[in-house]
């Protein structure tokens, strides 16, 4: 396979309009293919169908992080020290190497720290979307995505839709208007509650879930009244069941696996993912080290997350399914380890079976990668043209014009 670059691209590099060590500090960031770049191997044949697809199908990433992470990840310190700085850094070259026409991307969430330990803070998640925002003003291949026409005019014109979203709802407080400034600031999707619990409902890493709350339940009304779709990834499954029962309008689950095939508190069960079908929306399955696993494939790859694509496939159908990897430039899994507890990866990746860590997720290790490697492998395992366009976008496509209308 060729490496190319996307035809809407021309070279920018983050924050380019400031002058850095004078007007911000300089940060070692990573290199975005630090780990390689890892092409399925296809047959001229199938590699033609990948080509066509791809020529056709709009392909939209609904979970990831499209950003670095510093070079140096022995230590937490460069890494919290970028973090403070309140740049996150977009790959756009990287973006223009992948195949994708569209990406949720979730910025900095469970590692905004730039003014407190934990994160989460309101006045940190405008002040890292703002910040977004600005970047991408100064450049015209990454689009602010508010419509479903901006993803279709992104792939016409060879650019990337940049959708901005919010992992989890702590932000908001107690006060439900955030959810309409939020829209009005361009964000639209939010998750319910992240791994811990909010004023919303309970994170998955609870012992005890009590469900969605009155508050809660007032706030996914609102997200339906004002489109803003609801995402309960890193909900508990009582509060995330509630919440897909509750709403008028399709949720989503952007970032999962399935319980029946890796037995981990971050894994959706069949109830929850019946249930989302049922209300037409999509279960989108996601990479980040070591969540994907399954007892066949004991290190994680592209084998183990596909073993989950194809049950909740079998368990709801083809028109349910979809992919969010979740996935950054740069040692994603050294991330992990500096971020343990504010990510909550111990209490929620925890299983029963003892598998041996990955340095990185071979042919799915950042969104370019993943967007390589996901059409590829879905041709050589005897995919449709059209269910292949459903998976990669079709099926976002139908839910996001339900939503955001
Ligand atoms: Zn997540």
């Amino acid at each position: 396979m060729e490496f190319t670059l996307k035809k809407g691209y021309r070279p920018y590099e983050a924050y380019q309009y400031l002058e850095p060590g004078r007007d911000y500090p300089i940060i070692d960031w990573a290199d975005w293919d630090w780990a390689g770049r890892h092409v399925l191997a296809l047959t001229d044949n199938e590699e033609a169908r990948v080509a066509e697809i791809l020529a056709n199908a709009p392909y939209i990433s609904l979970h990831d992080h499209p950003d670095f992470t510093t070079r140096d990840m022995s230590s937490c310190k460069p890494l919290f020290d970028a973090m403070r700085s309140g740049r996150d850094r977009c790959g756009y070259e990287a973006l223009a190497y992948s195949n994708l026409d569209c990406i949720f991307d979730n910025m900095m969430d469970g590692t905004n720290i730039i003014s407190s330990p934990e994160g989460w803070k309101w006045i940190d998640i405008i002040h890292d979307l703002g910040m977004r925002l600005c970047d991408i003003a100064h450049q015209n291949f990454m689009t602010h995505c508010k419509t479903v026409d901006d993803i279709f005019q992104a792939k016409k014109t060879g650019r990337i839709a940049c959708v901005f979203v919010i992992e989890g709802a702590a932000p908001l407080e107690n006060e439900v208007d955030r959810i309409d400034i939020l829209y009005g600031l361009g964000i639209r999707q939010m998750g319910i509650t992240y791994s811990e619990s909010n004023a919303l409902g309970s994170g998955l890493k609870e012992d005890h879930d009590g469900g969605l709350t009155h508050f809660g339940r007032q706030c996914v009304e609102r997200m339906n009244q004002v489109g803003m779709l609801i995402d309960v990834s890193h909900c508990g499954p009582q509060t995330a069941y509630d919440t897909a029962v509750y709403s008028k309008k399709p949720i989503i689950a952007s970032h999962v696996g399935a319980k029946g095939v890796w037995n981990t508190k971050r894994m959706a069960d069949d109830r929850l993912i019946t249930a989302i079908a049922d209300g037409g929306g999509v279960i989108a399955i996601e990479a980040a080290p070591h969540t994907t696993m399954s007892k066949t494939h004991m290190t994680h790859d592209i084998d183990s997350f596909m073993e989950h694509f194809e049950y909740v496939k079998d368990l709801v159908g083809i028109d349910h399914v979809g992919f969010g990897v979740d996935c950054m430039y740069g040692d994603h899994v050294g991330l992990h380890h500096a971020f343990a507890s504010a990510l909550s990866t111990g209490e929620t990746s925890r299983s029963q079976q003892t598998y041996q860590e990955v340095p990185f997720v071979k042919y799915l290790e950042n969104p370019t990668e993943a967007s390589w490697n996901i059409p590829r492998w879905l041709v050589k395992h005897g995919y449709s043209n059209e269910e292949i366009a459903k998976v990669l976008g079709g099926n976002a496509i139908r839910v996001l014009r339900e939503v955001w209308a």
